[in-house]
């Protein structure tokens, strides 16, 4: 039997499954690739919302990526939630040294409001994460962070993305899902544009949406796919796994991946 696709998760573990590690794993092993986890943050977490959060030191981030780098190898990279600049730091060196394609996730606030990125370690995300993503996924909140610039339309998606591809990624994918109307994303390098459309699901049961799409777009590159293909494949996949969240808890539910 041939070996799946081996893509690699680092990310913060939601000890509720919704987010995180866990949502990372699950849409990987839906979509047919080998999941491996690099553990960035530990988050005490459910349904309501973040409890606690702890991050894990350096140098025990530095030790899982190698062990899993130096001896099963990787043929994407997926990066979420990494809390602070020291690791956003050593993460961004870590996948620019690593010759494997690299969907970053800029995690910055949850749906709750629960802070999972230190205000300090923006500069970090800007000046040496951004560089080395060959996709980078921020939502409209994650782009205002970053860039200052307050999405309200479509226009101002062109403008953000051009912002944003300023700091050195290849692909900026924009994830306009909280505008009102059609939920729509735009994918570009700078030189090709596509929009991608899909119809507002009234579910609010969407906990680990962002998790999930950036981790199906790194299946996707690791199946040799093209950054367009990839996106578009993920945004399907990802659709589906919204119209199937469900309730759990007394909040927000988990976004499914067995429809
Ligand atoms: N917890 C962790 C560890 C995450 O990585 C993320 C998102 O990336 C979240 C929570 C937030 O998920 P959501 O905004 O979908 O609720």
């Amino acid at each position: 039997m041939s070996a799946p696709p081996r893509v690699l998760t680092v990310a913060g573990s939601d000890s509720g499954g919704g987010a995180g590690i866990q949502a990372d794993l699950k849409t990987m092993l839906a979509l047919g690739a080998h999941g491996m986890s690099v553990i960035t943050a530990v988050t005490a977490q459910n349904s309501l919302g973040v409890q606690g959060a702890w991050e894990l030191p350096v140098a025990a981030v530095r030790a899982q990526y190698r062990s899993v780098v130096d001896d099963i190898g990787v043929q994407a990279v997926k990066t979420g939630m990494l809390a602070s600049a020291e690791l956003v730091e050593a993460v961004a060196e870590l996948i620019g040294g690593t010759d494997a394609p690299a969907v970053v996730d800029p995690v910055g606030v949850s749906k709750h409001g629960d802070s999972l990125l230190a205000a300090s370690a923006l500069d970090s995300v800007r000046t040496a994460l951004l560089p080395a993503a060959t996709v980078v996924t921020p939502n409209l909140d994650e782009v205002a962070q970053l860039t200052g610039v307050r999405v309200e339309s479509e226009s101002g998606m062109r403008e953000a993305a051009a912002a944003l591809l300023a700091y050195g990624p290849a692909w900026v994918l924009i994830k306009g899902g909280h505008l009102s109307g059609d939920a729509v994303d735009l994918l570009t390098d700078g030189a090709r544009e596509h929009w991608l459309r899909a119809p507002r699901l009234d579910n609010r049961h969407t906990h680990g949406t962002g998790c999930t799409l950036a981790s199906a777009i790194a299946v996707g590159l690791a199946q040799g796919r093209s950054v367009p293909e990839a996106v578009a494949a993920a945004k399907e996949y990802v659709t589906g796994a919204i119209a199937g969240g469900f309730a759990l808890g007394g909040g927000i539910g988990p976004v499914d991946h067995g429809w």
